[in-house]
């Protein structure tokens, strides 16, 4: 196990009441394993980010957990796919090369005036530790390491995002971890193989053309509903009333979208002669009510604007709109029925006043 045990602050350990026997302290080897790999890849990729993406690149803060390696660095755009793929391949030839990691103390001025990576804003003291990879990187830390990259197994990143003005945070895994998304990427896209049945590299120009097709049977299946719709305008006209010799009709109607229920009241007032038709749906839950007037009673006077709200105001419902089509929304749908009766005598009443 390492020499190097970090400390832990009392708080962590609420039940903990210090004496005099003497302690062993325990630490979890694989968790401490993890925790370390991830530590050190975090070095790593501090200086392949720096490599791939400029000097500009500084720490802005970091977690390193038996889980996950996440690193903040002051960046100002998004880390493109390619850079990212770059940034892993550099982590991982290093991983590959085994190189022991160098830890040695040395005073702070020296450190500083080599060159070695310090954390802006972080106190040191007069001699520092330093932890080097070869050439390749070497940073201030205080922190547990690998004794040799190969350790860590290997290492990928999984998730980069802005976190604030000028600040990306980008997420890894290594070893374990790594090998358990890895197999998980493996399940899914075994699974996806299966259900599309085409190569894996496939699959997404597959699942684009799947949505496309989808989009236009939708499209297909509208214009059908529609077409469906119109086709019992005709049957709709023959249960009208005539009222003072006009047609007559008040009616809930089931229609798939706003558009079809607009398309029916042009189709009935083009094909009745003469008359007043309210037409009331429900569509994925709200309640719409649709007026239209023939032309030759817009000339009479009558307003489909004021005979839709006439009917809607019976339903807790109001509206407007054009004086040969109008519509309203409905909040009490189970009145529309009794609202819808009072048609026929609205339209007696507005004809013979
Ligand atoms: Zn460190």
């Amino acid at each position: 196990q390492s020499s190097e045990v970090e400390k832990n602050s009392p708080e962590s350990s609420p039940e903990f009441t210090p004496d005099d026997s003497p302690l062993t302290a325990v630490v979890d080897e694989e968790l401490r394993l993890s925790t370390t790999n991830n530590h050190t890849a975090a070095h790593l990729m501090h200086e392949a980010l720096r490599q791939v993406l400029g000097e500009h690149v500084n720490q802005a803060g970091s977690l390193v957990n038996p889980e996950i390696l996440r690193f903040d660095f002051t960046h100002f755009e998004k880390v493109s796919e390619t850079q990212l793929e770059e940034i892993e391949n550099i982590v991982n030839a290093v991983i590959r090369k085994n190189i022991p990691t160098d830890i040695y103390e040395t005073p702070f001025q020296e450190a500083i005036d080599s060159g070695i990576t310090a954390l802006f804003g972080e106190k040191y003291g007069d001699v520092v530790r330093v932890v080097k990879v070869s050439d390749f990187s070497e940073e201030l830390c205080g922190g547990c390491h690998v004794r040799a990259t190969g350790q860590i197994g290997q290492f990928r990143m999984f998730s980069e995002e802005a976190i604030a003005s000028g600040v990306r945070r980008v997420v890894a895994v290594t070893g374990r971890q790594a090998e358990l998304m890895n197999q998980e990427h493996g399940r899914v896209a075994r699974s996806l193989r299966q259900l599309m049945n085409v190569p894996e590299t496939q699959v997404p120009k597959m699942v684009e053309k799947l949505a496309d097709e989808k989009r236009q049977l939708e499209g297909e299946l509208q214009n059908l509903r529609s077409e469906n719709a119109l086709a019992g305008i005709s049957g709709l006209i023959s249960q009208a009333e005539e009222v003072e010799g006009v047609q007559v009709l008040a009616k809930i109607i089931e229609v798939d979208s706003a558009d079809t229920l607009r398309k029916m009241g042009q189709a009935l007032s083009e094909q009745m002669s003469s008359g007043v038709a309210w037409l009331a749906a429900t569509m994925s839950g709200k309640s719409t009510l649709l007026c239209v007037v023939t032309d030759d009673l817009v000339n009479r006077g009558l307003k489909a604007g004021e005979l839709v709200n006439a009917v809607a105001l019976l339903a807790d419902g109001r509206g407007g709109g054009k004086p040969d089509m109008a519509q309203a929304g409905i909040k009490a749908p189970e009145k529309l029925a009794e609202a819808l009766a009072s048609a026929a005598d609205l339209v007696r009443e507005k004809l013979t006043n």
